[in-house]
């Protein structure tokens, strides 16, 4: 995993998950159009920047889903949609999908950052959970808004719609969307993306209960048999019983939850700003072996990683 250049799409480092996720989704039916998923940013709480930290990369939650001919899917909005924003490079009309979890700072500071919102082409549609008795759309005009930010979404060019969801079923173009709660700090959802019969679920933060083999009816309903489900791994076993109440998990839940649930592969996902390269190879290699006893697959997210489903890899 060492010989990578960050931004650069891995295949060789993730060759074994890719390819045993490619072949469960082949195994299951005749060809099917592939779905890419990309990771922006991997990492959880707050965006963090030194060489140790290089190679997953210090941008915070957002993940992309693009499947041919539709408008992509975003996965939260953290810094890792301004990295994103850049590299799209089209100054033709843009419609976008934004999927968010939760309004911590992790998962939305990187919408004002996000450049295709300077052109007045582009339409990016939010959906997620207002708080505090305030809808998304409040919600956002709250945190963007001086004298904590000097502009708010409507001072953009570009057209921004907020929708509300928790516990909701919607379509975005041929994507059937699930929303529903998940145990963390505050109203949060996960989302479960199905296009034809390949499916991705998401749930970045997720408070793991006191006993390991409970997990909340509505998680087991995201990652009923997903192809992919990214996962919050955020804690070491050794740091869990001091951040117990944190909203967040250890690999080990994780493994238990695509476990239960039936999910075809694992990704590590939400790292902690305190782990750096090193440690997280080391998280890696350690869920590696409790999940195989499980035969599932896990691959740790990192910065320009790109996964595809239902391709002849
Ligand atoms: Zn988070
Ligand atoms: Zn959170």
């Amino acid at each position: 995993m060492a010989h990578e250049k960050k931004g650069e799409i891995s295949v060789t480092r993730i060759s074994t998950a890719v390819l045993n996720i490619a072949s469960v989704a082949m195994a299951m039916g005749e060809f099917r159009e592939a779905v890419t998923i990309a990771f922006h940013g991997v990492r959880g709480s707050t965006p963090c920047s030194c060489p140790e930290l290089q190679r997953y990369g210090g941008n915070t939650a957002c993940v992309t889903i693009e499947a041919h001919g539709q408008d992509p899917i975003i996965l939260d909005l953290g810094t890792g949609l301004r990295m994103w924003g850049v590299t799209l490079g089209r100054p033709e009309p843009l419609t976008v999908h934004a999927l968010v979890t939760h309004l911590h700072w992790d998962h939305v500071q990187g919408l004002p950052f996000f450049k295709p919102l300077q052109c007045e082409t582009t339409t990016l549609n939010v959906f997620g959970p207002g708080e505090c008795g305030e809808s998304l759309g409040e919600c956002f005009q709250r945190f963007m808004t001086p004298p904590f930010f000097p502009i708010q979404p409507k001072d953009l060019p570009a057209t921004i719609e907020f929708h509300d969801v928790l516990c909701s079923d919607f379509s975005i173009g041929d994507a059937s969307v699930m929303a529903r709660p998940v145990p963390h700090s505050g109203p949060t959802v996960g989302y479960r993306v199905t296009y034809g019969d390949l499916t991705v679920a998401y749930v970045p933060d997720h408070q793991q209960p006191v006993d390991m083999s409970t997990v909340a009816e509505s998680v087991l309903e995201l990652c009923d048999g997903v192809d992919m489900l990214i996962h919050d791994a955020q804690l070491r076993a050794d740091e869990f019983p001091d951040k117990s109440d944190w909203g967040h998990c250890t690999p080990a839940y994780a493994v238990e939850v695509a476990r239960q649930s039936g999910a075809k592969s694992l990704v590590m996902f939400h790292h902690d700003p305190s782990h750096d390269d090193v440690e997280l190879d080391r998280m890696a290699a350690d869920t590696r072996e409790l999940a195989d006893v499980v035969g599932i697959p896990i691959v740790a997210a990192a910065e320009g990683l790109k996964l595809v489903l239902g391709a002849d890899l």
